[in-house]
């Protein structure tokens, strides 16, 4: 385990990014996830100072893609980084008890739930909770292609985190819970924020 402290969730966003870079140089910092080197150190318990809303995407993996180690990221993701109640749930966990101040929402090019949402009828009996968010952003805005849609989604998703959540809400309002906005290109591996 690497001993990280960040004085505020701005240099823990930014350690994250610079790990982010060293991923796409194909020179990570982390090269051994064994048991021994990694894992034992985590024994007592985590102290993850990030938690990441991302997509289940078998691409888009966070701590590969931020270099970084076991018990440093509290990831919770979904087909499309979609928000249900346990969703939610897990994430106030993160915020409250784990006292997290860095709350990171992934979105990513080319996900499969963008490009189905784009196509399926508006009403339809299959991946029902998935596509009705994606979806309503959709037909709000009227856009057209799912890499749009996508980031879009992302403020759609902060802002359902924000309303849903009172747990959520005060810690960004009241405690310092930074929220942010990303997006993964898989075409350069790089991961921006989007303002
Ligand atoms: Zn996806």
């Amino acid at each position: 385990m690497r001993n990280l402290s960040f004085k505020t969730p701005e240099e823990a966003l930014e350690f994250l990014l610079e790990g982010n870079k060293k991923f796409i140089e194909g020179n990570p910092e982390i090269k051994n996830y064994c048991f021994d080197s990694m894992l034992k150190s985590l024994e007592e318990g985590q102290k993850p100072y990030a938690i990441v809303l991302g997509c289940s995407d078998s691409r888009v993996a966070p701590e590969i893609l931020f270099d970084t180690g076991l018990g440093e990221l509290f990831c919770v993701r979904t087909a499309g980084n979609t928000i249900g109640p346990n969703v939610l749930e897990s994430i106030e966990y993160a915020v409250k008890k784990l006292k997290i101040k860095l709350l990171i929402i992934l979105g990513h090019q080319d996900c499969g739930v963008m490009k189905y949402a784009m196509s399926a009828p508006l009403y339809n009996d299959c991946f029902e909770n998935l596509i009705y968010q994606v979806q309503s952003v959709k037909h709000e805005k009227g856009l057209q292609d799912y890499d749009t849609l996508a980031k879009e989604y992302l403020e759609v998703c902060k802002h359902r985190l924000l309303v849903k959540s009172n747990i959520v809400k005060d810690a960004f309002e009241r405690e310092g819970l930074k929220i942010v906005k990303a997006y993964f290109d898989i075409n350069s591996g790089l991961i921006n924020i989007i303002e």
